[in-house]
């Protein structure tokens, strides 16, 4: 399709979607969007249901949905699922949309890898899975209980190692909790404490919590802290009974976080299919780091169907702004959740070099053996389908220069110094004063 083409079929799509917003749906019998039934021509299926969970993560996929994205390429049939864990949202992909699950979705990583290789299914089977696009960067932070304010509990946990070895030595260990072990948010709540000299294994009490629980946990004094994605996090401080003590961001600026992952055998089954889901979601994207629409996406997923918060809760962190309740205040747009691109280039396309950082900080906490390095490129070349996201993204006409050359992004640097070089993960294993692999 020319340029020209494409920009006239977007101007026909607006005008189709706004005619049948305005009532005149009946008018072509009650077929709501006759440029949606020309794009599914030649699709395997319009349909699939795709499971998320209520935190920013989830942004582009209902943004997707609500603005039409899905249906303008001819997926009119996505259903969106809220899931109440991510271990449900496990148990739903494994029986697959027709046992009554999902086909896939919003993951923490390396869970579609664990799920591949029947680490965390049940009887241990294999369910092969498809990572296909990175939903977002940034998004996430740890909150701590106002119990514990005075501390000096922030970013570098240096300061306060006197105050975690006292609360030990008392008998009342430090209690941190993450929405599903050994994935994203116990990664950064490890990352984090063991930068500042605080053995998560041995210094602390790590524990799983549901997202939509955090905060009641919080109040209620079974935990200390945790990490999850907005707009957990800030409602802790919104509500009073919390303040942020890092977020993601500070920890590792513009760092990987969720991806879009379905099962291997739907997208085998539905190849054409899968690119027009991954199309809708990267003009999602799009459209979600315009600054201009983040008000109305707040709103959007605010919405009792989707997150049921307040929309004023998710808009100030949507600009880089945030309470962090301990007398900070953090207003840095550098900061915020990015969905297409953030500094380090593109949020979307899935870089293998990512996948490898979680498979070594899966050795490193000894979720995994150490002979995994020696597989991870095997597996990574099995899971990780960044050509799909490729062929899609030349299809769907964005630019050649948004389109990474790479299947790495390169060196990553962390907050305290600490460099992984996606060439050499023994090197960085090996960097680490904290860790529970012996290398
Ligand atoms: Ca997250």
């Amino acid at each position: 399709m020319t340029e020209l083409q494409d920009q006239f079929t977007r101007r026909k799509f607006i005008t189709v979607t706004g005619a049948a917003a305005a009532g005149t749906i009946l008018l072509n019998g009650g077929l709501s969007n006759p440029f949606a039934a020309n794009a599914s021509k030649g699709l395997e299926t319009t349909k699939a249901k795709l499971g998320y969970i209520p935190i920013v993560e989830a942004a582009p996929m209902i943004i997707a949905k609500e603005k039409g994205f899905f249906a303008k390429h001819g997926m009119t049939d996505i259903e969106l699922s809220k899931q109440a864990s991510w271990g449900a949202a496990r148990d739903n992909v494994e029986i697959g949309s027709g046992g009554g699950g999902i086909d896939g979705g919003q993951w923490q990583m390396p869970m579609p890898y664990l799920i591949s290789m029947g680490e965390i299914t049940k009887g241990r089977k294999k369910i092969p899975m498809y990572v296909l696009l990175q939903l977002n960067t940034h998004g996430n932070g740890i909150a701590v209980s106002n119990k514990h304010k005075g501390q000096k509990l922030s970013l570098k946990v240096r300061d306060s190692k006197a105050y975690f070895d006292k609360l030990k030595s008392g008998g009342n260990k430090f209690k941190a909790a993450y929405t599903f072990p050994e994935a994203n948010q116990e990664f950064w709540i490890r990352y984090w404490l063991a930068a500042g000299g605080v053995n998560p294994d041995t210094d602390v009490e790590l524990l799983t919590v549901p997202s939509a629980q955090t905060v009641a946990n919080m109040k209620t004094g079974t935990m200390d802290a945790f990490s999850t994605g907005d707009p957990w996090p800030y409602r802790i401080v919104t509500d009073k009974v919390g303040f942020l003590a890092a977020l993601t961001a500070e920890i590792w600026k513009n760092h990987p976080e969720e991806y879009l992952a379905i099962r291997a055998d739907w997208v085998d089954k539905n190849p054409k299919a899968t690119k027009a889901i991954l199309k809708a979601i990267m003009e999602a994207q799009q459209w979600c780091d315009n600054f201009n629409n983040r008000k109305e996406l707040s709103q959007i997923l605010s919405k009792r169907e989707y997150f049921n918060v307040p929309a004023n809760i998710l808009e100030g962190p949507f600009f880089g702004k945030y309470d962090k309740g301990d007398g900070k205040k953090v207003d840095d747009k550098s900061l915020a959740a990015y969905y297409w691109k953030d500094g380090r280039g593109s949020v979307s396309y899935p870089y293998r070099s990512h996948d490898l950082w979680f498979l070594t900080e899966s050795v490193r906490w000894g979720f995994l053996p150490l002979d995994t390095l020696d597989k991870a490129n095997g597996m990574i070349s099995k899971v990780n389908r960044e050509d799909l996201w490729r062929e899609a993204a030349k299809e769907l006409g964005v630019s050649a220069r948004d389109i990474p050359k790479s299947t790495s992004r390169g060196v990553e640097t962390f907050f305290d110094g600490i460099k992984f070089d996606p060439k050499n993960p023994k090197a960085y294993l090996k960097s680490l004063k904290i860790k529970k692999v012996s290398i």
